[in-house]
């Protein structure tokens, strides 16, 4: 056996043919909704956090320091939304603390039409709560289904991945509760991009996720109001007051909290990303003005476009734009990889020939004008192929 190494060495990486491209000079990334880049703030603090080390259940020196770091970010994340520290359970992410809201919540779980896969997979009715043509829960149907489906737990986001579309979660609140039922808000793509306030809500359940707002991947919170307590679905400690067991992933929390200190703080995010977004929908359907911006005529999330090019479908379009070194999605990440027709845009009632042009294009905290930039001319590229074509 070869002995260790003192120093660590980086061999050098092809990800999937990606070595030798300008990837990491001059990317341009517009991603953010599935991911996005991690700040540099947050990864200072998770290195320090990794080199102090220590077991939060540790009663000794390095154990403290880790469960002071651990109270720290508990407080931070609970500043985010409004709530107190104890409200806070960390999760590996916002599909294990939607899954621990609605499995370990009551049930049967009722969700809208537009939820993100881990709320669906885990709630009960055929028939979701459905959306209107600009992808908005509709909340008279709601009333109505609540009523016939009697269920004990509805499941609103509070603003769509693949949209960004804004929902009335206020307003389903009360409906909810006028008929007995609790609340479930994944808020995994709002936390950080606008103001989340779970109480102002109606909340009884919220989940987050850090990886959407510059904290790490694989870290989250599902949050309750007091006497909304869901089982747990990891046992065997006492960690997190019970309700998950296991040693914390201190580093990854300890950048939550970070990332969350930073949004809160980021008081010009929504008008940055907004001025980019707004200015790449303007000057798309000024060069195509048959482009449809999908939920355009709802209240949407400053840094999200969901953008269809008719005659272009969302395969070809990625590929063109990943050649030109242009990261974009088709539908949710979670779905993407399998390049499918989306189920949000199915939902918000899309023809099949339209939701198979649909790209979305998500700003974020490090993009700027020249990614917009880059992006029309990789556009105005791909629909003079499309012009060629039809005139061929
Ligand atoms: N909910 C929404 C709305 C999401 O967009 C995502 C991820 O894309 C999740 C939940 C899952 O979060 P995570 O990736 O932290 O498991």
């Amino acid at each position: 056996m070869k002995p260790p190494s003192s120093r660590l060495s980086c061999p050098s990486v092809d990800i999937n043919g990606y070595a030798g491209r300008d990837l990491v000079t001059n990317p341009v990334y517009l991603d953010h909704n599935a991911t996005t880049p991690v700040k540099p703030d947050v990864i200072e603090a998770m290195a320090e956090a990794m080199a102090i080390g220590g077991n939060p259940s540790s009663v000794h020196a390095q154990g403290r320091a880790a469960r002071q770091m651990v109270f720290r970010a508990r407080e931070q994340v609970a500043a985010l939304v409004g709530v107190s520290p104890e409200a806070i359970v960390f999760t590996s992410g916002g599909t294990e603390a939607n899954n621990q809201a609605l499995a370990g919540g009551q049930r049967p779980v009722l969700a809208s039409a537009i939820e993100h896969p881990s709320v669906l997979a885990v709630s009960d009715h055929q028939q979701p709560a459905p959306v209107d043509g600009d992808g908005m829960l509709d909340l008279t149907s709601l009333a109505r289904l609540l009523e016939g489906q009697r269920p004990a737990t509805l499941a609103v986001m509070m603003a769509n991945n693949e949209t960004g579309v804004i929902q009335p979660v206020k307003e389903a609140a009360a409906i909810a509760h006028e008929a007995g039922v609790r609340l479930h808000v994944d808020a995994v793509q709002a936390a950080g991009k606008i103001p989340v306030d779970f109480f102002e809500l109606g909340a009884d359940t919220l989940s987050l996720s850090a990886h959407k707002m510059g904290g790490p991947q694989g870290v989250g919170a599902l949050i309750f109001r007091p006497g909304v307590e869901p089982l747990p679905l990891l046992q065997g400690g006492s960690q997190e007051q019970r309700f998950r067991a296991g040693t914390e992933n201190v580093p990854g929390i300890v950048g939550f909290g970070a990332a969350a200190a930073l949004a809160l703080e980021d008081d010009g995010y929504a008008e940055r990303v907004g001025a980019l977004r707004d200015r790449l929908e303007a000057e798309i359907l000024a060069l195509a003005p048959d482009a449809k911006i999908v939920g355009g005529g709802a209240s949407r999330l400053a840094n999200t476009t969901c953008l269809v090019l008719p005659g272009l479908g969302h395969d070809t379009q990625l590929i063109h734009f990943d050649l030109a070194g242009i990261a974009v999605s088709a539908g949710s990440a979670c779905s993407s990889g399998k390049v499918a027709v989306s189920p949000v845009l199915a939902a918000m009632g899309l023809p099949v020939d339209e939701a198979s042009c649909a790209i979305r294009i998500s700003f974020g905290w490090n993009s700027r004008d020249s990614d917009v930039e880059r992006f029309l001319d990789a556009c105005r590229r791909l629909l003079a192929r499309r012009q060629r074509r039809e005139s061929a």
